[in-house]
């Protein structure tokens, strides 16, 4: 069998150390030892303080683990709204956080825009009863970016309101100033190249308040996990159940991988391969970038139109070993997906590039 590289925007290829790290692993029995251990406090403090260096996160700030990031989704809306949030969307994930919360039966508002496009910020009115926006950073179904500056407009514009920010598929590329947001979280199977199956959760002090205030008043925030339960877990190092454990460790190597790596090269050399794959795109006759300005197109997950079926475009890549995504949900015959995450190196997307440019007409 050829060589498989997974340019699919998650689960995705690996980060390049991770294999090394997961023998390592093994060899220190990881997956055996107690979660209520020295051995796993030490792993999770170690994890915590790399995601906290990478991503220049405030002091204060609380790093929390979950099952995923869908679990947190349904954790904002448990512990930081009691009646209504307001959601940017723009596509199927974003769309699945505004509903989780009337599924949780909240009275959540939205704010659409077309599908390859981003919710015009100017346009947003909120009551002062709303309590928190929801935005999701970077829409992976269609590969829709919002620009961080538009995220702290909303935060001057919005000084009482929480702002939660999906993050899944562009941390730690996204150059995002935590301290102006309230809270934020990723899955590891996207960007960090890891096995999928941990959530990581950003929170912010006035998220716990909020929590708390919430659980005083009589409701639930979960009980699996909510915010007032990690806090105490995490401040012995632990979580309140048997946690992912190998990942957790896992995480902690590679954010310390990318730590030394640096983050400034990591984000240049994803402009970078962003810009090689978007050539590509303007350059065939076969594709076009779905998303149209400039300004929101994503660095990490870059969708293109195909005027040719797209299920044709993959089996063709299969075979030279690229195994790209498909367009997400109704786009699935027209859109092909591609990530760009730290696992990506310039030489892949440079051949990746290449391909696209040359498959035959
Ligand atoms: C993948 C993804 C999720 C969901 O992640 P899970 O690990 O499947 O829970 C949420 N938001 C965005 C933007 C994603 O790309």
């Amino acid at each position: 069998m050829t060589k498989q590289f997974f340019f699919t925007p998650g689960p995705s290829a690996l980060f390049y150390t991770v294999e090394e790290h997961l023998k390592k692993a093994l060899k220190e029995n990881i997956p055996s030892i107690s979660h209520r251990s020295k051995a796993f406090e030490s792993i999770f403090s170690f994890t915590v303080k790399n995601i906290k260096q990478l991503l220049d996160i405030p002091e204060d700030y609380h790093i929390f683990f979950t099952g995923s990031a869908t679990e947190v989704w349904e954790r904002i809306i448990q512990n930081c709204v009691s009646n209504e949030s307001y959601h940017l969307v723009n596509g199927a994930f974003s769309e699945r956080f505004y509903q989780i919360a009337i599924d949780l039966g909240k009275n959540p508002l939205q704010l659409k825009s077309e599908p390859g496009s981003c919710p015009d910020i100017n346009k947003l009115l909120l009551s002062e009863k709303n309590e928190l926006i929801a935005i999701t950073q970077n829409e992976t179904s269609t590969g829709a970016a919002f620009p961080v500056e538009e995220i702290y407009k909303l935060r001057d514009s919005f000084p009482d309101q929480m702002i939660a920010v999906d993050v899944v598929s562009s941390a730690p590329y996204i150059n995002l100033d935590y301290s102006k947001i309230d809270t934020a979280f990723f899955s590891v199977q996207k960007c960090f190249g890891l096995p999928a199956g941990l959530g990581v959760w950003i929170v912010s002090p006035k998220c716990i308040e909020k929590a708390e205030f919430i659980e005083k008043s009589g409701y639930s925030t979960g009980s699996y996990h909510c915010l007032t339960s990690l806090k105490a877990y995490a401040k012995k190092n632990q979580t309140p159940e048997t946690p992912n454990v190998l990942t957790m460790y896992l995480l902690g190597k590679v954010t310390e991988d990318m730590l030394r790596i640096g983050i400034n090269q990591i984000r240049k050399d994803t402009a970078y391969k962003a810009a090689v794959l978007y050539h590509a795109i303007n350059k065939s006759t076969r594709f076009s970038p779905f998303v149209t300005e400039e300004k929101y197109q994503s660095k990490t997950v870059i969708v293109a139109k195909s005027n040719y079926p797209a299920n044709e475009v993959e089996e063709t890549l299969k075979k030279s070993g690229m195994i790209i995504g498909k367009g997400y949900g109704h786009f699935k015959n027209n859109h092909i997906r591609m990530a760009n995450f730290p696992a990506h190196s310039k030489e892949q997307i440079e051949l990746l590039a290449d391909k696209i440019l040359n498959l035959e007409n």
